[in-house]
């Protein structure tokens, strides 16, 4: 699923291709699409496109009075829509300009949880927005300790929760843990004040370069293109300490570590029912 880092890339990207464009038209083409009926969909026609900009895993398109937000779920993808047909290939929706483009959303795989919510007002106030935490790479260690604090839970988990802290999802959780050297399973409760603020660091670093990577394309990145430490690197040696990556998998996601870097040396049982996961 994109991240922060690929969906503000992206963000930046089509704010420069679209930025001032004037929306002539848009359509859901799924029946699944729109998430919200008020206010109707077609609003912001007529509209120009002040700024695409990002929330979390959201991007959002800015009509001035409506906000497009949208959010692309595992195989969702905001691109230019040159052939425009007339039902595109796994189309969720399409925002046409008056000068002829268009962008199409659309979503591989039969999963259909990619959308649209039609926003009035201050998008960062609506029902999606408002309950989500802090964008990831602002939080600096005294908030990271509240949050630490706060939320008593294993480390990868809340690191994923996004009212707590948005935009991180399980690969950027495991690169982060891993670059702190932290156990993914380690009980936030028991956490010091060095390992948070390890984290912190570990956080700002991950991010930043991915945000490079991503920076430095014309689209958004596939999960096969997106460089990793030890996110879908089982069995492949630790690029810090040579010794090979594990991983303990469950049945949405898997957690991916190096155990001479991040648990002492403990392998961790590969099932769910291991005494450290419960
Ligand atoms: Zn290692």
């Amino acid at each position: 699923m994109p991240e922060l880092s690929e969906v503000r890339a992206h963000a930046e990207r089509l704010n420069d291709r679209y930025a001032g464009g004037e929306l002539a038209q848009f359509a859901a083409l799924s029946f699944t699409a729109l998430k919200t009926f008020d206010p109707p969909p077609d609003r912001a026609v007529g509209a120009q496109l002040a700024g695409v900009s990002q929330r979390g895993k959201y991007l959002l398109l800015g009509f001035g009075e409506v906000t497009y937000v949208v959010h692309l779920m595992q195989g969702g993808r905001l691109r230019d829509d040159q052939r425009q047909a007339r039902r595109p290939r796994n189309g969720v929706a399409r925002w046409v300009f008056a000068d002829g483009r268009a962008l199409l959303l659309s979503e591989a795989g039969t999963e259909h949880k990619a959308g649209v919510w039609v926003v009035g007002g201050d998008p960062l106030e609506s029902e999606q927005l408002a309950g989500l935490g802090p964008e990831a790479d602002t939080i600096d260690a005294e908030g990271l300790r509240q949050l630490l604090r706060d939320h008593p839970m294993r480390l990868h988990g809340l690191l994923r929760q996004q009212k707590q802290i948005a935009g991180i999802g399980r690969r950027l959780a495991n690169e982060i843990c891993h670059r702190a050297q932290l156990s993914p399973f380690q009980p936030t409760a028991k956490m010091t004040e060095q390992d948070a603020s390890g984290l912190v660091a570990a956080m700002q670093a991950v991010i930043a370069d991915d945000l490079e990577t991503e920076r430095a394309r014309d689209d958004m990145s596939s999960s096969r293109q997106r460089p990793s430490a030890v996110h879908g690197r089982t069995g492949e040696p630790c690029s810090v300490c040579g010794d090979q990556v594990r991983e303990v998998a469950y049945r949405a996601y898997t957690v991916h570590y190096c155990a001479t870097c991040q648990t002492s040396g403990k392998v961790l049982a590969d099932n769910t029912t291991s005494k450290f996961l419960k």
